[in-house]
């Protein structure tokens, strides 16, 4: 008994002399791998070569410092609320006396982890944060044979101080203003 209308009997259909010889389907396998080898591959020679990437590009985060090189993250903890992957870890601690050319806030992370084994990379951190302070960048995550050392700690994430080690997020920044 049917069980819908869109059954079908499948039936085996005898091979003809030519198809038994397996030679056409051969030839004709050959001509389209002869074909490729002279169109432009697909693929690039990762990691000597990278491809460009959309300007909004979703990738490892940085956690940004202002103008005077202070860490612009006061650890309110918005980014760990709004990640659907609970990726993000934080321990928030008082600026002391002192402290004001560290922490741009009265309270700072003192740390601070992205679990980059479960973060899916959506962004919403960077939409949550009321402080300018995280940012997706276009640097792409390390790979790796074990799953040790994907947990970025600050030291990962806090861009630097000299102005060489400052990672640019204008385009990103572009993405809100027309948003
Ligand atoms: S990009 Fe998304 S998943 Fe990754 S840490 Fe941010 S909010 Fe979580
Ligand atoms: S990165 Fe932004 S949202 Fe996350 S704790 Fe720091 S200031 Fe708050």
């Amino acid at each position: 008994m049917q069980l819908t209308n869109r059954s079908k009997v499948v039936v085996k259909k005898e091979m003809s002399w030519a198809e038994k010889l397996y030679l056409p389907a051969i030839f004709g396998g050959m001509a389209i791998t002869f074909k490729h080898m002279f169109k432009k591959p697909a693929t690039v020679k990762y990691p000597e070569e990278t491809r460009e990437v959309s300007q909004v590009y979703r990738g490892v985060h940085v956690l940004k410092r202002d103008e005077q090189g202070r860490e612009n993250c006061t650890a309110c903890g918005l980014c760990a609320v709004s990640c659907p992957a609970e990726a993000i870890t934080m321990e928030a601690a008082e600026r002391k006396k002192g402290e004001e050319h560290l922490y741009r806030e009265e309270k700072y992370a003192a740390k601070y982890e992205i679990n980059m084994l479960r973060c899916i990379f959506c962004g919403l951190c960077e939409e949550a944060c009321p402080k300018d302070a995280i940012y997706l960048t276009d640097r792409i995550i390390d790979s790796k044979y074990t799953r040790s050392g994907f947990i970025y700690g600050k030291d990962k994430l806090v861009e630097g101080v000299a102005p060489e080690e400052r990672v640019d997020i204008s385009k990103r920044k572009k993405k809100y203003e027309f948003s």
